[in-house]
């Protein structure tokens, strides 16, 4: 028999198969988890154009970088996230890595490694689909905190307060630090607040996931409230970035996963154990996606031109959520629709039963994932009155 007789099939892992079998050429894809522009059409952002076109005319070479990468790109990154005053930055361990997946990972095995404590991570019920893979591919057990209240679709504040009252002190606890997926659900600061000292009093470790910062709200500052908030109430956080949405450089694999330390001399042993983790996984990682988002973060007119085109992506985004509510209500839709609004981010849930979904991908060619998660950032103002139509008819 062959070696791999015994390898059973996987389920599938891409979603958009379906959509590409159907041949109606008014087939909406709302299942893509990449910013498109108000033509359908992938973006690359002219700040991101002119970076790369710099970096092409400099004719750097294309040695190695050291194994925590382009020290220009993660400098700045550190910044981007903390903020230029932030007393994190004198004491941070900070890492290139493989966009935000690899940030996890990175930071799933550290923690996995090093942690003092229990080697359990609570994440969000639900969260982003990979979470839950990449950290028990790290070597950590996956428990699930309260976040969603589908009767509201919005934040289950109490539940979520009370799972993190519940967990042995000194747990683990990952937060999106905004545009939560999938639901779009988000803490409002008053409730990040109460959020963190929950946290302080029970001793728990925040790991932050920040993969949509200025993808938001349009603001990076704004979007990094809580990461900041929990820093400066003395929590010695760690943090994966990903420049993938907010840059656009999705296919680059550009991200950076960082730890707050005590203090300098911690963070330098710390630095030293992540580049033992890094090197036996990929010795060190690609040069130019780093350039590319260096070139902006360091470049004062490209970064100023760069947080004008998030801000625009940010205000599409919002701009297409007001569009598809407003369009339900003049269709006479009786649902309280408020949630497409008040959640922020490429998602929206719905709230659309599974069955729902599948009318909508069968009868209406709307394609999207069966927990009711729409990409917004496949809403165009062409698509918006058939997607609200085709709401209409299958909820109501
Ligand atoms: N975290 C969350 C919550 C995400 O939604 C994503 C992207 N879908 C990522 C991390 C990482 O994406 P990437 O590896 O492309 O940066």
């Amino acid at each position: 028999a062959s070696t791999w007789a015994n390898v059973p099939q996987g389920p599938p892992v891409c979603i958009t198969e379906a959509f590409k079998a159907d041949s109606f050429d008014k087939k909406i894809n709302l299942g893509v988890g990449a910013y498109r522009d108000d033509k359908g059409k992938p973006y690359v952002l002219p700040s991101v154009r002119t970076a790369e076109e710099k970096v092409i005319a400099s004719r750097l070479n294309k040695e190695y970088a050291g194994i925590t990468g382009v020290p220009e790109f993660t400098k700045a990154a550190a910044v981007l996230a903390y903020g230029k005053d932030s007393s994190a930055l004198g004491r941070l361990a900070i890492t290139q890595s493989i966009s935000g997946t690899g940030a996890l990972r990175i930071g799933g095995a550290f923690l996995a490694r090093h942690f003092p404590g229990a080697k359990t991570v609570y994440i969000p019920n639900p969260s982003w689909a990979n979470h839950a893979a990449v950290f028990k591919d790290s070597g950590l057990t996956v428990e699930k905190y309260a976040y969603y209240n589908k009767d509201t679709i919005g934040l289950d504040f109490e539940g979520m307060l009370a799972d993190i009252n519940k967990a042995p002190n000194g747990s683990i606890f990952l937060f999106h630090a905004c545009a939560h997926n999938p639901t779009g659900v988000d803490p409002t600061p008053e409730q990040w607040k109460q959020i963190e000292k929950a946290v302080k009093a029970k001793g728990h470790f925040s790991f932050f996931d920040m993969a949509y910062q200025g993808f938001a709200s349009g603001d990076i500052h704004k979007d990094a409230f809580a990461v900041r908030h929990f820093v400066a109430e003395g929590h010695n956080i760690c943090l994966a970035q990903s420049f993938a949405k907010n840059m656009g450089l999705y296919g680059e694999r550009i991200g950076a996963f960082s730890l707050v330390c005590a203090d300098a001399a911690e963070a330098k042993r710390v630095d030293s154990q992540v580049k033992i983790l890094v090197r036996p996984m990929y010795s060190n990682p690609p040069i130019h996606g780093a350039r590319i988002a260096a070139e902006i973060l360091n470049t004062p007119e490209l970064y100023e031109q760069w947080l004008l085109e998030v801000k625009g992506m940010a205000d599409r985004i919002i701009t297409m959520r007001a569009a598809l509510k407003e369009g339900l209500e003049k269709l006479g839709s009786k649902h309280d629709w408020s949630h497409i609004t008040s959640q922020i981010g490429m998602f929206a849930y719905t709230g659309l039963t599974p069955e729902q979904m599948d009318q909508l991908a069968k009868e209406f060619s709307v394609y999207a994932t069966k927990d009711g998660r729409i990409s917004v950032a496949g809403i165009t103002s062409d698509n918006v009155g058939r997607l609200a139509e085709s709401i209409f008819k299958v909820k109501g």
